[in-house]
Order: C-alpha cells, then structure tokens, then sequence
C-alpha cells in the first residue's frame, strides 16, 4: 500500500509464475516449457541479424512485424492481415482483453482455467463469471449457452484446458460461435500443437466462417521459445484491427529485432516442429501410462503436461517428496483440484526420473 499507487494498483492480485529456481541438475517439469531446443535456424538467424557488430540494434524494429506474420500466415494458410503478432501470447490475451472482452455483460470462463484471466479482469475491470467444468473436468458448451445469448459478454477459454490438458471439439467450438453471433470467443491455444497427431485441433480452420473467433498461440511451448516471448492471434480483420489498435496505443514495438527472426525462423522449420512435438506426445502418452500403472488418476492430454492425482496420496506431500528428490512439478491450491499435479512432460529420460521416483514414494 502507498499513497502514490494509483487506485486501481490496490485492488491487483498479479498472477504468480511457476518458480524458474536457479538450482543445476533440477528435473524441471513445473511450467511446461518444452525439454528440447528450438529449430538451429533460430540461433543462425538471431546471428544474422546481430551481424559482426550488432549495429543494425541502434535501429528500431518492424513496428508492424511484417516478416513474422508473414511466416505465420504461411503456416495456417490464412493471409497475413488475419494475424496479430505479440511479446508473448500473455500480452496478446491481455490486448485481447482490454479490446474485445470488456463489454456490460459479463465474460464467461471455466472454474477451473488459465489463472491469468481473473488478473487480466481485474486489471482492466473486466465482469466475469465462472462455469464449472463437468465432474470429469471437461467443457460443457451448453452451460455457456444456458445464460443465454442476451447475458454474454464474450467467452474465452484455453483449448486445451489448463491445467486440465483436456481438449474441446472443434465441433463443439463452432457450435458456441453460432450460438453467440455477437460475442467474441477467444480460444487459447497455447498447447494446442500437441492435440494430434497427423492432424491439429486448431480452432483457426474456424475463422473464416466465424467472424467472432480469435485464436491466439504461442511459441513458448511446441516451438521451445519461451525465452524469446513471443506469441499470435489469428481471426477475422475486424479483430484483428481491435488488438492492433491496443496495441499502437500502448507500445509500437512490442517485438524486438531479435524476437521477430528468431520467431520467424522457427516457424518456417516444420520439420523441427513437427518431429519434436511428436516426440513430446509420444513421451505424454507414455508417462499418462506409467503414471497409472502406479495407481494414479490421470486426465486425458492433448497438451505437453498432464494432470494426475494419486487417490490416496496427498499432493502437497508427494510434490514436497519429489522436490526432495530434485524434480519439481506445479501443484494449485485451488477448489476441485488440489490434490492434482500438473506434471510437465519432458524428455524421455526426465519422465522416466519422475516415474522412478513416484514409485519410490507411492511404494
Ligand atoms: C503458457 C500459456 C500462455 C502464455 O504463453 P506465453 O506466450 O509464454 O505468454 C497462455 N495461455 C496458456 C493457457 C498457457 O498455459
């Protein structure tokens, strides 16, 4: 508390990361970044542009990011005028939220869901109501629709859900855009590259049919750039013009020189992308295995973690156990789903550390 806090500062409750500990030799599977490393051509192209001296930094960047939504368009098929580009998907939900999910009715989101979206709320006071997950912990979109399309604001929700990992049909998601013409539905698809094999769930083969959907990723997680920040939204022009407005009203040039070849590069390598997130679904589904040949509940994933409960085993001790043990995992202190982990998936080797020692301690 200060008297030079501006009013709304008092009334923040900021979102708590998962902890990034600066311990060697730490089984890392607490805030699902992915165990493998970026494509080589991000490194030769983070080079390039540095050069001999690194003088081409005196310059600003691409206010616009052209070159990456280039690169993005590319990939999705969609032009490059349906494509909004951020430092980090966080900052294109946030631009998200102040431009399209502020309305007189409330927006709508999962009980259980990304914890970013109440503190975006409160930052831009925004109204929201929450709508409890079915007891299997999956999205019903006839509770959404149940209030009504006269009391929604807009809709927004992670596909697949956090911290559940659990995947809504695209199906489903077009049902819910029909349903609601005149509300945005925003449809977070930060894991959504581990959702299939052969082909991705993504909500943006929707857009050109749904005016009121906005798809956002990142490449944190598939494309193992989470260091560099940088993430993307896919919808209809409209929207699209909505968050750059936000956007040029609050930093021109959210993306570094750096960020935006680096970005780029990666996503021009789909054979990188495509054999290291088969891989990590590969290792999802074996640790989804052996977690419950050990005994435990585990929630069906379409993401690169999973979300387990033992049932007799506390979370709290068995997280603590395994922290003994040098591998940390998340765990939420939230209604429904505190005796859940949330267990990153890594490398073959790291899943089967983790297994090893949940054997030891269930034993
Ligand atoms: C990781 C994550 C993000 C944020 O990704 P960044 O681009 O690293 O900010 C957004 N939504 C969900 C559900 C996430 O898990």
């Amino acid at each position: 508390m200060s008297r030079f806090w501006s009013p709304v500062v008092h009334d923040l409750t900021p979102y708590v990361p998962g902890e990034q500990p600066k311990l060697a030799n730490l089984v890392k599977l607490n805030t699902n970044e992915n165990p493998y490393p970026p494509s080589p051509r991000v490194q030769a192209a983070i080079h390039a542009e540095l050069g001999q001296d690194a003088d081409r930094l005196k310059l600003y960047p691409d206010p616009t990011g052209s070159q990456l939504k280039d690169a993005v368009g590319r990939h999705f098929g969609v032009p490059p005028e349906w494509v909004f580009v951020g430092n980090s998907s966080d900052e294109v939900l946030a631009h998200a939220f102040q431009a399209l999910l502020k309305h007189d009715k409330p927006l709508l989101f999962p009980d259980i869901t990304y914890s970013f979206y109440p503190v975006y709320c409160g930052l831009y006071g925004i109204d929201f109501e929450t709508i409890a997950l079915s007891e299997e912990f999956a999205i019903r979109v006839d509770d959404y629709l149940a209030r009504g399309a006269a009391n929604i604001g807009g809709v927004i929700f992670p596909n697949p859900n956090a911290p559940t990992g659990r995947l809504l049909s695209l199906d489903e998601i077009a049902r819910l855009a029909a349903a609601l013409p005149d509300a945005p539905i925003v449809v977070d698809e930060a894991y959504i590259d581990f959702g299939g094999l052969d082909v991705i769930p993504t909500a943006v083969t929707l857009v050109r049919q749904h005016p009121n959907i906005l798809v956002t990723q990142t490449l944190s997680k598939s494309r193992s750039l989470a260091g560099l920040r940088v993430g993307f939204a896919i919808g209809q022009p409209e929207l699209i013009e909505a968050l750059t407005r936000v956007k040029d009203s609050f930093n021109s040039y959210p993306l570094d020189r750096l960020a935006l070849v680096g970005a780029s590069a990666a996503m021009d390598d789909e054979a990188w992308f495509q054999q290291t997130r088969r891989q990590v679904i590969a290792s999802r589904n074996a640790l989804s295995a052996g977690l419950a040949a050990l005994g435990f509940e585990v929630l069906p994933s379409a993401a690169n973690f999973v979300f387990a409960r033992h049932p007799d085993r506390d979370a709290v001790a068995l997280a603590a156990a395994l922290r003994a043990r040098s591998i940390i995992v998340r765990h939420f202190k939230a209604a429904r789903i505190d005796q859940f982990l949330r267990i990153t998936v890594g490398t073959e080797a790291q899943c089967e550390l983790l297994l090893e020692a949940l054997k030891e301690i269930v034993a």
